[in-house]
């Protein structure tokens, strides 16, 4: 099977269109860990359980909520183009729930 790409412009992993039509204004993109579980990206606060630690290797992925399709963001910034990495189930947990922690935290 082939690659399944997204759109990106710039090698900007803010600019991705995934391959399901989702983007960054429409239904969003989290950033994720390599498990493709959505990290938290606050400083000096208490961790919600449901999501990541920031990877200390800052190994950041993008995760599409929509259909679950994880992008590399260290590929996107070094090629301008963006494969699917892997793909994760979002409607069970850990997952669903740490989506839906990032939600009720950035709203
Ligand atoms: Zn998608």
């Amino acid at each position: 099977m082939d690659t399944e790409t997204a759109d990106v412009t710039g090698h900007d992993v803010t600019t991705i269109t995934c391959v399901c039509g989702n983007t960054v204004s429409r239904d969003g993109l989290i950033q994720a860990n390599s498990q493709g579980v959505p990290v938290y990206a606050g400083a000096n606060a208490s961790i919600p359980a449901e999501l990541a630690q920031w990877p200390a290797d800052e190994d950041l992925y993008t995760l599409c909520p929509s259909c679950g399709r994880v992008y590399r963001d260290s590929v996107i910034e070094e090629t301008g183009t963006a494969p699917v990495a892997f793909r994760v189930d979002v409607t069970v947990s850990p997952i669903a729930e740490a989506i839906r922690a990032h939600w009720n935290l950035s709203t």
